[in-house]
Order: structure tokens, then C-alpha cells, then sequence
């Protein structure tokens, strides 16, 4: 997993009623809101292009704070593998656990669903998605069956080729590229496992394809910031002018997880920003303009002189725990194989992880039947996800989690209890509230975590010693 990736097809809305809100209830009026979405139900089971109606519906029942829902979410994002090819130093995954079960190009033929989807990720947060020997078949599939839709997913761009640059060119909507570092040297050191040479020749036979191709794919690149890297990220703009790549997001190296952390000697938590605020402040301002300069959009988070307030468990620019709605149990859904938890415990095998959020924020993965031909009654509307809708907005009686998610910063490097408060924050709650047993498997990952968690402090309080010591030193 990249730990620091913020999912962001989705952001939630300050309080205001969206504009397609508005429009719909002018249209159609309040009164009969039963009735008009059951008509636009049947309208949308009929259509060519069904994800338009669906984010009608799917607007409306958001509006209305409806638990159970008519509509499919707008945005879904699915692992369909999770091993990976790289051995990056600021993820907490362990790819190694991963064996061979994968979702194929059958499992998305069962899925006719899926074309209710505006934006369907194929990267839901861990693995490497081209390490699935079906991938292109998923994409030449997905691409003749929805043709409307929206196709992302986030690499490391190792294992592209030419063969893949001729299925993929085009088909996929946007394409992010994980390179955090400039350099060989750097590069090489924090992504383990990859080439920096290979990289810079995959993504140029990608593009010499690509931007022949009528509606060229979106490269787009992903760096996660750290004391090691950040001297250098200015020095990627000759090359993305030359590999005509037009927008990077550049986010904190996020030091608590969800998953149990390994700390690498290779980018130790004192790397992370957090440590050298001023510094950091420093370099964002000046890769702001330089990037702004060279024509390039690029997305990066708050300075920390900035005033800023926390939303989806980071530091934002908008809303305050009462002003924002979140529309993530609405209209997002991930789902991961259970794969990753069979180290933990054996799950069943129809078992899947799935959350509302991208669960980085805050430990609400919920272990759901995730029966392919059925998503709305078995995922979508079981009675976990609904508990979910009625608790994530209500201040009154509102979930850990989404409180966590709300007010603590999870990627703050000096705050030793942020993996405590995101324990605090589990799924558990959730199960508590359905009066259901709390399955073995997500109990054994608590449990690892908390094992974690306790190392980690006391590997924190050795390091606050170390520097109280040298303080006195000097
Ligand atoms: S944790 Fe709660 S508030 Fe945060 S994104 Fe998920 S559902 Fe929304």
C-alpha cells in the first residue's frame, strides 16, 4: 500500500447542496422523492450510459441521508491483486504475505453491475495492478462492456511494455505513476526493487504510443515527500516537459498505518517532514512556483504555517468537524481481497474487505461477502454499510472512526498516539453496534497492530531521550 496515497475521486462538500442537488429538486420536486427515484431506477436499468442516472440518484439519496440505497456508489476502487514488484520504503504492506488468488477477467464478467460505475479504479491501494497476468484482459473487457466509464488505477510503471502500452494506451482514463524520488540514486534506494533506467524507457515507449492514440491516456505522477527526496523533486520537471506528463501529487510520508508497520532503515520516521517543518514549508513553497512556472499542476497539502483543518485523517484547506458532510459511505467503495489477511487468520472465500473510505483515515474495513452478482443486497446494503450512513454524519452519535477521521492528523510523525487513536477507531465499533460477533481474522489484525503499536512507542520514547539528551548536551 502506499501509505500516503489520499484516494481522492471524492471530496466532501462543505454543507452547500451541490449544484446537480439543486437542479434535480427543481426538476422533479420533494414531494414525490419515492416515486422519482424509482422512475429513475427503471430509467437507468434501461440506458446505454447507466452511471449518468445512477449519480443522479445516487446525489439524491446523498441529499436525503438515505441508508438503504437504490444506487450503486460513483466511485469504486478494486485490488485486483496484491503482490507487488517493489519493496517500497514507506509502505506498511507486506506484499510478501501475498500468494497467487486474484480477481480475473471471469470475476468482472460476473460483475455486470459495474456499468452503473462513473470511475472504477483497478488499484484499491495495495499491490502492483500489472503484476496480474489478466490485467489487460480486465481492461479490454471493462473497456468493451462500459465504454463510458472512467478507468484508473496507480503503478510503478516497471512491468509496462510495448505489448501493454498497445492494450492500455487510450483505453485507461489516467494512469498515476508512483515515482517519489529524481534521481537513480534516490530512486533506486526507496522504491526497492525497481529500476530507475527501466522506468524512464517504459514511460517513453508508453507515450510514443500513447499520444498518437485520438484520446491520449493521463500520465500523472505521485511522490510521497520525505527529508531524503524533497532537495530533488524540482529536477522532475525537464523530464516531465519531455515525457509530457502535466500534473504531479506530492504528499507527506505518512509514518502510522492501518497495517502493521515495518519501519525501514532506509526512510527512518524521523525522514518524515514532520520533523523539519520549516524546511518543509520552505521547499512546497518553492516547488509551488516552480512547478506553477513550468505549466505543470501539481497537488500538494497545506504548508504547516498555512491555517488548515483535518479531513479524511489529513491536513485540509476546507471544512470543520460540523461542516462537513462526508459522502464517502454514499458514493465510495473499496474493495480488497482477502488476501492480505491470510497471514492473519483463514478467511472465507467469499469473504472481502471492503470499506467506504480508503480506510487510511481511519480502520473501518468490514469483512463482507462480497458475492460478485449482487453487490447492492450483499455489500452495498448490508446492514454494516447502513450503520455506516447513519453514524458518519451524526455529531450526536458519531463513529469513532469517522471522528478519528475528522480530528487527528494521521500523518503526523510526532504524534506517538495517532496509531493508538486509529486502534480506537476500529471496525470494532461498528460490529458493537449490529450486536455481531467481531470476526477472528480482523481481531488477530488488531491485535498485531496493537503489538505494533506498543513497539513503536517505546521506540519513540528511546528516540525523544535520544534528542532531550543531546538537547542537554548542548
Ligand atoms: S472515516 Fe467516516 S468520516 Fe472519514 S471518510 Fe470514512 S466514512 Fe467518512
Amino acid at each position: 500500500m502506499e501509505a500516503s496515497t489520499q484516494h481522492d475521486a471524492y471530496t466532501p462538500n462543505e454543507g452547500r447542496e451541490p449544484f446537480m442537488h439543486r437542479v434535480f429538486s427543481k426538476l422533479f420536486g420533494r414531494s414525490s422523492e419515492k416515486d422519482t427515484i424509482a422512475s429513475l431506477v427503471k430509467q437507468r436499468d434501461a440506458s446505454p450510459e447507466p452511471h449518468i442516472i445512477n449519480e443522479q440518484i445516487n446525489a439524491e439519496e446523498l441529499r436525503l441521508q438515505k441508508d438503504e440505497l437504490q444506487s450503486y456508489p460513483v466511485y469504486i476502487a478494486i485490488n485486483t491483486i496484491t503482490a507487488c514488484n517493489a519493496r517500497c520504503a514507506f509502505c506498511y504492506y507486506y506484499p510478501q504475505v501475498a500468494t497467487l488468488p486474484r480477481l480475473g477477467l471471469r470475476d468482472f464478467e460476473a460483475m455486470p453491475w459495474l456499468k452503473n460505475i462513473s470511475t472504477l479504479d483497478l488499484y484499491g491501494g495495495l499491490g502492483e495492478p500489472l503484476m496480474n497476468p489478466e490485467f489487460s484482459d480486465i481492461v479490454l473487457h471493462l473497456r468493451q462492456a462500459n465504454p463510458f466509464q472512467r478507468l484508473i488505477f496507480t503503478s510503478n510503471g516497471q512491468l509496462i511494455n510495448k505489448g501493454i502500452a498497445e492494450i492500455l494506451a487510450g483505453k485507461v482514463s489516467t494512469i498515476t505513476i508512483s515515482i517519489n524520488a529524481a534521481t537513480k540514486a534516490t530512486y533506486e534506494a526507496i522504491m526497492g526493487g525497481c529500476n530507475w533506467d527501466i522506468l524512464l524507457k517504459n514511460l517513453e515507449i508508453f507515450q510514443e504510443l500513447n499520444l498518437t492514440r485520438p484520446n491520449p491516456t493521463t500520465l500523472s505522477l505521485s511522490y510521497v515527500a520525505t527529508r531524503t527526496n524533497i532537495d530533488e523533486a524540482g529536477l522532475l520537471i525537464p523530464l516531465m516537459h519531455s515525457l509530457r506528463i502535466n500534473s504531479i501529487g506530492i504528499n507527506h510520508f505518512s509514518t502510522s498505518g492501518i497495517w502493521p508497520k515495518r519501519e525501514s532503515p532506509r526512510l527512518p520516521r524521523t525522514d518524515s517532514l514532520y520533523f523539519h517543518k520549516n524546511l518543509s514549508d520552505e521547499r512546497f513553497s518553492s516547488l509551488k512556483q516552480q512547478f506553477s512556472d513550468a505549466d505543470i499542476t501539481c497537488n500538494m497539502p497545506p504548508l504547516f504555517s498555512e491555517p488548515s483543518t483535518i479531513s479524511f485523517g489529513g491536513r485540509a484547506r476546507y471544512g470543520t468537524m460540523s461542516s462537513w458532510r462526508c459522502s464517502a459511505p454514499w458514493n465510495q467503495c473499496y474493495v480488497c481481497h482477502p488476501e492480505p489477511t491470510a497471514y492473519l487468520s483463514q478467511t472465507q472465500a467469499d469473504e472481502y474487505w471492503c470499506a467506504p473510505c480508503c480506510s487510511i483515515g481511519a480502520d473501518i474495513s468490514l469483512l463482507v461477502p462480497f458475492h460478485k452478482e449482487d453487490f447492492i443486497t450483499q455489500v452495498w446494503n448490508s446492514s454494516a454499510f447502513k450503520v455506516m450512513r447513519r453514524h458518519s454524519n451524526n455529531l450526536d452519535a458519531m463513529l469513532r472512526a469517522c471522528r478519528f477521521c475528522r480530528t487527528t492528523d494521521k500523518s503526523d510523525a510526532q504524534n506517538p498516539f495517532v496509531v493508538l487513536d486509529n486502534l480506537h477507531a476500529s471496525s470494532e465499533e461498528i460490529y458493537k453496534i449490529l450486536n455481531l460477533q467481531f470476526p477472528d481474522a480482523m481481531e488477530q489484525r488488531r491485535k498485531i497492530i496493537h503489538e505494533e503499536y506498543q513497539r513503536q512507542l517505546n521506540d519513540f520514547e528511546k528516540i525523544a531521550i535520544t534528542q532531550r539528551q543531546e538537547t542537554l548536551r548542548r
